[in-house]
């Protein structure tokens, strides 16, 4: 059996391995908590720190292939491994563009990839000199995640909240949907496209909050979204699963924001809503059988489950009993002991195929499901 290590153990790696259970593959996990919501799934499941070089590589060297569920792994060491013929999904060269967005942003300049404009900026100073540029949003070049290294200014006083680092300031776009697609791509360079799907987001936190799929959008966006999605994907010349991120703006014209290297959160409807999940495909990917049917099979909506604000301490889900005797509804809890505000404890994805009663489902699924702690 193929030895396979997923570097992380949060809830992409839960779900990897809840997907793993239907092939023949012995499954490693590294992560720095043996309470983490990937450990118990596992077949070995290794203490470590993902960052750290030493760490990355012992777990590595044995191993027939390699996934990440986070960008913020050792990647000297998976260059490492590489030339030692382990299989890196995604290739470190991939992740080196991705992990950067300096690095990114010049990517897509490169290679024609519409994008917002922008200005690499090495410190707070420089962005100063450049208040033409507004309105604009400030991205951290690298250590940014889940909004916390974006800043978005409309005035010069606002440019004061910048980052004291290398990062972009990216032009502001006129957004009118945020969208993702998910694209797998094998080692034979075929690949399997996921309909994007329509992304919302919660402004105070800027973390999704609930999602629908398949999008509704124009053909044409539609064809223009999956094209310029796909080239991005073919660019990072990498097998394995990418979330390619873009904005539609008032015009109708497509704009990549940025691309994760491997399963990610706007794919979670996957599991129920399409024949072969993100997770599915990604084993398909690494163990070299044939891509999966991206086809939905129903429309779907997402909820995320995050922390209530207000409350700390061990989770407690209130409002689980109503919501799992709902139809076509299906709770996932991501097993993390303690509850924060904000803190993304499980997902609802719901299928149905009228996008009116999803949305309305997802509202009634938000106001009755509550992680809080007791
Ligand atoms: P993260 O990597 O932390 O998720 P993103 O780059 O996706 O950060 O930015 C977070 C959010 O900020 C986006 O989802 C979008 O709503 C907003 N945003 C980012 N870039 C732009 C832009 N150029 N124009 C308008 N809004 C933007």
């Amino acid at each position: 059996m193929r030895k396979v290590g997923i570097l992380g153990g949060g809830q992409l790696g839960r779900m990897l391995l809840q997907a793993a259970a239907n092939y023949p593959v012995e499954t490693y996990v590294m992560e720095n908590d043996e309470q983490c919501p990937a450990a118990h799934l596992c077949h070995h499941f290794i203490k470590g720190d993902i960052r750290n070089y030493e760490e990355v590589y012992n777990f590595g060297k044995g191993l027939d292939a390699i996934t990440i569920e986070i960008e913020s792994v050792n990647e000297e060491a998976l260059w490492q491994l590489e030339k030692e013929n382990v299989q890196i999904f995604p290739k470190p060269s991939a992740l080196k563009i991705i992990k950067n967005k300096i690095l990114q942003k010049q990517f897509y300049k490169e290679h024609q990839i519409p994008t917002a404009d922008f200005l690499v900026t090495e410190n707070l100073q420089q962005i100063f000199g450049h208040s033409g540029f507004l309105p604009a949003v400030h991205k951290l070049g690298s250590g940014g995640y889940d909004g916390r290294g974006v800043q978005v200014m409309h005035t010069a006083d606002d440019m004061k909240k910048g980052f004291d680092a290398p990062g972009v300031l990216e032009k502001m776009v006129d957004i009118h949907k945020e969208i993702a697609v998910i694209i797998a791509i094998n080692q034979k360079g075929e690949a399997a496209i996921y309909p994007p799907v329509d992304m919302a987001f919660l402004a105070d936190l800027n973390l999704l909050d609930y999602q629908i799929s398949p999008a509704e959008m124009p053909e044409k966006t539609l064809w223009k979204t999956e094209a310029i999605a796909l080239k991005v994907v073919r660019e990072l010349k990498s097998p394995g699963i990418f979330a390619v991120e873009l904005f539609v703006d008032k015009n109708q014209e497509v704009y990549v924001n940025e691309t994760a290297p491997r399963v990610h959160n706007s794919g979670h409807h996957s599991i129920e809503g399409n024949y072969s999940s993100q997770f599915d495909m990604l084993w398909r990917v690494m163990l070299g059988y044939p891509l999966g049917n991206t086809s939905p099979i129903l429309p779907a909506a997402i909820v995320n489950l995050l922390g209530e604000p207000g409350y700390s301490g061990e989770a407690h889900y209130e409002g689980l009993e109503k919501v799992l005797s709902m139809d076509n509804v299906f709770v996932h809890i991501y097993g993390k002991r303690q509850t924060k505000p904000g803190r993304k404890m499980g997902h609802v994805t719901i299928l149905g195929k009228d996008k009116q009663d999803l949305v309305r489902r997802a509202h009634a699924i938000k106001e009755q499901l509550k992680v809080i702690s007791k």
